[in-house]
């Protein structure tokens, strides 16, 4: 059976071989060169240029490539003119970035990496794809997989987290839900993986950035998401717009040949980040024909809209600076790409108005938004058993983020509907029904701050409405106070705009802005009592919020059903289980701050000055890695290992008995992680391994098994050589990085 299937599979790679060389033996040059431009189309604007003249370079085969094309009758417009009036007819790739969603949108990235349920982030990608692939996408700049440890970087939003084994795991779910297991059906859309390599380690979170960090911390905490997003078959990869080793990715021949092509066996192409060729000549790295030949010659095979290839290449062949090889195998990439997606076979394929109508924004879909967008939501603090609420009495919602639907799906809804996103306010009825009443104040501005007001993003949607009356900031605060009067409760929805988050949204105050906070301290006074509902992109510092109101909910931008997420966990119909992927600081001066760092020559004692720690704060985060509360509560009991002493391969089970204390049933991530703390490299006090999330009853106990094998041991030690060293290790399972009970293991070879 495997046999066949392999015979099977270099017959198909036979068949496309061939027919790659014989369109290619027809091309010339120019042509070749032409099927590396990607253009952008115009429908909308992901970065800061676009391209002209696209009729004319498609008539003359010198477009590849098309992205930001928003309907499918353009689409169609653009892909007739490649088919039937360039020379050799070659269909053209359309490309959209689908990072959450398509029209049904998903929880931003981040959000979703909080569910630690795989199976949930692959089916947001599948529907992704089901939907994106109806409308003329056949490739999604999506997963992105850079790990970042700075909420100050705007794009966080956008990835896993902090964490490289969790960040693996979403990136394999995310590669296989939009790619399936056959490429070329109408319904799956190639993936790329992004942005190789590095782009969350930007110095002082800056967007854009220089980048640099040792080898060893590269291949341990950088790295294996892109590495396992490649393994799990991932298309194509796009470029970082950061230096590496001090050379920018897309002219860096290590990064793009040495170890992805040679070390990881990557088949598929790479292609540039928006216009990142022709920024290395800001990088300081020559000319655009200078840096268009060394990305060329590094690796880089398909050039977004930058057009550095399509104006310089032919003049650097003709002087010899590339080579005809050089050019052809970035074009054998390319084609091979389309040849897998069936474009050949039929080049409108993934344009299928008929499927557009009935397969976007179905009520399936809705469920499955409405569940990962539950699912993703993590209870920060409820004291005082404020929440769930009761569904009768009345509810004022209050805050610039309570009824605005743009800001609830976030950054990167490029395609999202905006129709039937639901808002706080909204969610808050649906779910609560004739018994709840539900008022709304606005109550204040987003912020005061002149910079911010004016920052606005083309990919996020716009922060200023320009029809809405400017209401000074004493009646917003009086028209709210009158509201939170008439209410038995109140939820203040507080904290970012879609547009404060992703790309080019830095910010150096990542805590809720004065103005919001000023209308949170007026509703506290109010007595009643209040929860605080969390709309954000990245973690936020919230050491008064934390100090100061009772319940917390962090509802990230939820997509689509946002509100209606936020309503069933607020009502109790759902128990929370989000857990964070990424650490929550108490002040920004403690950035980069991160659960698996080093132990240090002088760990933090708050009793010894002469110790790693700062004078004016703890080292401490507010909410740790993997933190999340339910409304129920878990009892761990301590570890019991199979074995104490293990050689070899042997395998490893620790188990813990896990017991729900509280009153409701509710399910819990259950988080193992391993120290080595003594080895030939300095090593992470502790390092995610594995987890198990599970669903208890009210008074359940329940063994929970996990099976450590020397996988889970191995790291590059500094000679980058990949393998496990023998000696002690600790083994942590607990509820977040922070609470875990420990155990010790001697694991000799
Ligand atoms: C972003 C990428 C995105 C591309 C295309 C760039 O500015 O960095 O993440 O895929 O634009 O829109």
């Amino acid at each position: 059976m495997l046999l066949a299937s392999f015979i099977n599979a270099q017959g198909q790679d036979e068949k496309m071989n061939k027919f790659i060389s014989d369109l290619m033996s027809k091309m010339t040059v120019e042509e070749k060169i032409g099927q590396l431009n990607l253009t952008t189309a115009g429908g909308f604007v992901t970065g800061s240029a676009v391209n002209e003249m696209t009729h004319q370079k498609l008539q003359k085969g010198q477009i590849g490539g098309m992205l930001n094309a928003l309907s499918l009758s353009s689409m169609r417009a653009f892909m007739d003119i490649a088919v039937k009036e360039s020379p050799h007819h070659i269909p053209l790739l359309f490309g959209m970035d689908v990072i959450h969603g398509y029209q049904t949108v998903f929880p931003i990235p981040l959000a979703m990496s909080c569910l630690w349920d795989m199976a949930l982030v692959e089916k947001s990608a599948r529907i992704a794809a089901q939907e994106a692939t109806a409308n003329g996408i056949a490739w999604t700049y999506s997963p992105m997989v850079d790990i970042a440890r700075d909420p100050r970087w705007g794009r966080i939003a956008e990835g896993a987290g902090e964490d490289p084994w969790l960040g693996s795991q979403v990136a394999k779910a995310l590669v296989k839900g939009y790619q399936g297991n056959d490429l070329s059906l109408d319904n799956t859309m190639m993936a790329c993986v992004k942005h190789f390599a590095l782009y969350g380690a930007v110095e002082a979170g800056r967007d854009y950035n220089t980048v640099d960090m040792s080898k060893v911390t590269m291949f341990n905490d950088y790295l294996p998401p892109y590495k396992a997003a490649v393994e799990a078959g991932a298309g194509s990869i796009m470029t970082s717009f950061n230096v590496v080793d001090n050379i920018p990715s897309s002219g860096n021949h290590w990064l793009l040949t040495e170890l992805l092509r040679n070390q990881w066996g990557f088949k598929g192409f790479v292609v540039t980040d928006y216009t990142a060729i022709n920024e290395m000549i800001n990088h300081g790295m020559g000319d655009l024909q200078t840096v268009s030949a060394l990305a060329l010659k590094a690796g880089t095979d398909m050039d977004m809209v930058g057009e550095g290839f399509l104006t310089t290449l032919k003049k650097s062949l003709d002087e010899g600076k590339i080579t005809v090889n050089d050019i052809d195998l970035a074009c054998r990439r390319v084609l091979e790409a389309k040849y897998k997606l069936g474009l050949f076979a039929d080049p409108y394929r993934y344009m299928n108005e008929e499927r557009a109508k009935k397969d976007l924004m179905t009520p399936e879909n809705l469920k499955a938004a409405r569940e990962i967008a539950t699912r993703s939501m993590v209870l920060l603090k409820n004291d005082k058993q404020i929440l769930p609420l009761k569904k009768s009495g009345t509810i004022a919602v209050i805050g610039p983020l309570g009824d605005s639907k743009k800001d609830m799906i976030g950054t990167w809804a490029i395609a999202g509907n905006q129709d039937k996103i639901s808002t706080i306010v909204e969610g808050l009825k649906n779910v609560g029904g004739n018994p709840v009443t539900v008022l709304y104040a606005k109550g204040s501005e987003l912020t005061d701050n002149p910079l911010l007001l004016k920052s606005d993003s083309p990919i996020s949607p716009d922060q200023k409405n320009s029809s809405e009356t400017v209401t000074s900031r004493e009646q917003l605060l009086k028209e709210a106070l009158q509201t939170a009067e008439k209410s038995d409760v109140i939820v203040a929805v507080l904290g970012e705009p879609s547009a404060w988050s992703g790309e080019a949204s830095s910010m150096s105050d990542i805590g809720i802005q004065k103005v919001q906070q000023n209308l949170l301290k007026a509703l506290l006074g109010t007595g009643k009592p209040v929860v605080l509902v969390l709309i954000n992109g990245r973690p936020m510092t919230l050491p008064w919020e934390n100090a100061n109101v009772s319940a917390i909910l962090e509802a990230w931008a939820g997509g689509t059903e946002a509100g209606n997420a936020v309503a069933n966990i607020l009502f109790g119909d759902y128990n929370p289980s989000g857990k964070l992927t990424t650490t929550f600081p108490i002040s920004v001066g403690q950035i980069p701050l991160y659960y698996n760092h080093k132990n240090t020559g002088r760990p933090m004692d708050s009793n010894n000055k002469f110790t790693s720690k700062y004078l004016d704060i703890s080292n401490d985060p507010l909410y740790p890695f993997g933190y999340g509360l339910s409304y129920t509560t878990f009892e761990y009991g301590d570890i019991k290992l199979s074995k104490s002493k293990l050689k070899g391969d042997e395998k490893l089970t620790a188990t813990v008995t896990l017991t729900n204390t509280g009153k409701i049933s509710g399910e819990e991530v259950v988080q193992l992680y391993i120290q080595d703390p003594a080895a030939s490299i300095s090593r992470p006090v502790k390092e995610l391994k594995n987890f198990k999330k599970v669903l208890l009853q009210p008074g359940e106990k329940k063994d929970i098994n996990i099976e450590i094998t020397t996988n889970d041991l191995k790291f590059y030690n500094s000679d980058l050589k990949y393998d496990w060293e023998p000696g002690d290790f600790i083994i942590y399972i607990g509820s977040n990085s922070r609470d875990v009970k420990s155990a010790k293991v001697t694991w000799v070879k």
